[in-house]
């Protein structure tokens, strides 16, 4: 089969297509043909490396070599031994949460917090590929009416804005929320979400291009090249500031985000692509009761809720480009240039 293999770290000049042999399912595996696999930071990095030799990986650099790949949706080619319930033929969304199943946190369907959690696509082999080998239990049948391409684009960054805005920092009805990076596929996820929710969503991004295309997505845009301190626009937009902000960014926005919540103040933090070290000071949090949420990815019972919702597209997942997974390079480059708005998804 053809496959997107990283071999070493570099430029997009490293990746190729290969032929490798296609995977075999073992037992409580399938074998899923893939028809669309989306790309995300951990695609990039595992290519890349950490950028200027910073740690951005939470639990250790992936080994290499590694086919990436988190977000697939495909068909099911073939059924290994002991898997009851799925059929070749099925069209099926790929649950990228790998855990042990038996600790105390497991048990508590908190998956997320097993001492052996792991994502699919960087500690095992992902769907850059033809094929791809993943647990039964992390399958997960997609109706008729939902296209590989939007299943593709939804697990990683749904789970991961769905965890953060609903279940943790627990968004209500009515409040102002802020999404930093709202491009992003966790940006764009969230800006949906925060909408479905009946929040009134302000959206930063980048640019009056993208600007306007937050605001076709019902958010009231923020545009950072114009407003760097963004905090200062909040606080004209809101008055006392957003009840909730969401921040996958990290570092490079942290002290302005955190700035931007009003007194008590919900921080829901899910990533660190703008660095890990933020300049703050600690006042600014605990003198007004600011609380700071740590939501990495999510549960399953977290992606179970928010595919629902994209199955009966409530939620609808924004597409920047789609692209033959011939064209791998091109869309790392787009992706490292942030010229996109949503996911870019990749078709072998
Ligand atoms: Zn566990």
């Amino acid at each position: 089969m053809k496959a997107v293999v990283i071999r070493e770290h570099g430029g997009i000049d490293t990746l190729r297509l290969e032929d490798i042999p296609t995977p075999r399912p073992g037992g409580g595996q399938m074998l899923v043909r893939v028809r669309a696999v989306a790309l995300n930071n951990l695609d990039i990095w595992a290519r890349s490396g950490p950028p200027g030799g910073r740690p951005v990986y939470p639990w250790g650099r992936p080994r290499l070599p590694l086919i990436t790949g988190g977000d697939v949706a495909g068909v099911v080619e073939a059924v290994g031994s002991g898997v009851p319930g799925l059929a070749a033929g099925d069209r099926v969304v790929v649950n990228p949460i790998l855990s042990c199943g038996q600790c105390a946190s497991c048990l508590a369907g908190e998956q997320s917090m097993c001492p052996d959690y792991r994502i699919y696509g960087e500690h095992i082999p992902g769907g850059m590929a033809e094929y791809t080998v993943v647990p039964a239990a992390n399958v997960l049948r997609i109706p008729e009416s939902v296209s590989f391409e939007q299943a593709a684009a939804a697990p990683v960054c749904f789970t991961t804005a769905w965890r953060g805005l609903m279940t943790v920092a627990r968004l209500a009805a009515g409040e102002d929320l802020l999404i930093v990076g709202a491009s992003g596929g966790v940006g764009t996820a969230a800006v949906q979400i925060g909408r479905l929710a009946g929040a009134r969503v302000l959206a930063l991004v980048r640019g009056a291009g993208k600007a306007a295309k937050a605001t076709a997505l019902g958010a009231v845009a923020i545009d950072r090249s114009t407003s760097p301190q963004f905090s200062v626009r909040v606080r004209e937009i809101t008055g006392a500031g957003v009840h909730v902000a969401i921040d996958p960014v990290g570092a490079a926005t942290w002290p302005e985000t955190i700035r931007s919540l009003r007194p008590g103040g919900r921080m829901a933090i899910c990533g660190a692509s703008g660095g890990e070290r933020p300049d703050i000071d600690i006042r600014e949090i605990y003198q007004r009761h600011r609380k700071i949420f740590g939501a990495p990815m999510g549960s399953v019972g977290d992606f179970l809720t928010v595919m629902g919702l994209v199955f009966t597209r409530a939620l609808v997942p924004v597409l920047h480009a789609v692209l033959p997974l011939a064209e791998i390079r091109e869309a790392h480059r787009i992706f490292e240039a942030r010229e996109h708005f949503g996911k870019i998804v990749l078709v072998p």
